[in-house]
């Protein structure tokens, strides 16, 4: 064993120590036990600003979780951000890390300004949209907007008020499909940029029985799947989930509206993994895990 592999091997069991040490007997069992990440790899931020560098193939990608209904996905040439905020991820607080970053769910735009980012808001509730997403602005070089819904006046946004808008603009094709709740307007988002097709739920819940033939007639397949944890019998979501889940093919699915590491997230996988045999579902560990999509499979942090 060498010297670098020796302190490797001793990081790891430390941080395998620190890791349990901090584990009480759970008040909620999650359905679905499965093993940490190798609390080896934690991401860094040297690693974040490797793989915001790295090349990447039309079809693959880098995806973070940023919490609740928010995720990062770098494509070959763009950053798309989802529904950002920092306010919450499901029933926790979102709290501003000591060095936040990418790597630990939080937008810096230093960290980013050398990415087309384009910014994707499925409606105005507060765990979805914030304005602090227009702070970016002169911070980042390459950066646009797209509402669901009237978000603003602004000519340089695109607001996809709809029903059922489409816009093929800055590398991105945009379709959107429309519902409502709590008086507010919203859509789900199906993006094809870079050789990915990118489908993002928001809390869409609407006709999906005509709007998922509509998108599949755009597509048959979805490589990256951002879907509303529902799963509880009798809910819509769950019947809205299962068409989603059984009328398209799905590289890999991510819940949303959750709490990384809680519960919700086990459950939805457990459910769904039953239904609908072979689904890749990955569930977010801890806000800020790193994703890796390539050949159409994932790999999590600390996997090869
Ligand atoms: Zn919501």
């Amino acid at each position: 064993m060498t010297m670098a592999n020796r302190t490797r091997s001793f990081l790891a069991l430390l941080a395998l120590a620190v890791a349990l040490g901090g584990c009480g007997p759970a008040a909620t069992p999650a359905p679905t036990p499965r093993p940490a990440p190798t609390p080896t790899s934690a991401a860094t931020a040297a690693e974040t600003d490797s793989w915001l560098q790295a090349e990447l193939a039309p079809g693959e990608a880098v995806i973070w979780y940023l919490g609740h209904c928010s995720y990062a996905i770098r494509t070959r040439s763009h950053l798309l951000i989802f529904d950002y905020q920092e306010s919450s991820d499901g029933q926790a607080r979102k709290r501003r890390p000591s060095t936040p970053g990418l790597d630990n769910g939080w937008i810096v735009p230093q960290q980013i300004a050398g990415q087309a980012v384009r910014v994707l808001v499925t409606h105005s509730h507060s765990d979805h949209y914030s304005s602090l997403i227009f702070d970016w602005q002169g911070k980042i070089p390459d950066l646009v907007y797209y509402f669901g819904w009237q978000a603003a006046s602004d000519p340089a946004h695109h607001y996809l008020v709809g029903p059922r808008a489409q816009l093929t603009s800055d590398g991105l094709e945009i379709y959107t499909i429309n519902s409502h709740h709590n008086d507010v307007p919203e859509v789900a988002y199906l993006v094809k940029v870079d050789g990915l097709v990118i489908y993002h739920n928001g809390d869409y819940m609407g006709e999906f029985q005509s709007d998922y033939p509509f998108l599949r007639e755009v597509t048959p397949r979805i490589d990256l799947t951002f879907a509303i944890r529902g799963y509880e019998d009798g809910t819509p979501y769950l019947a809205q989930n299962l068409d989603l889940f059984t009328r398209f093919e799905h590289g890999a699915v991510f819940p949303t509206h959750d709490t990384a590491g809680g519960s919700g997230y086990a459950a939805f996988e457990q459910v769904f993994r039953a239904q609908v045999p072979g689904l890749a579902i990955h569930v977010p560990l801890r806000v800020g895990e790193r994703f890796v999509y390539r050949e159409g499979k994932v790999t999590r942090e600390g996997e090869r």
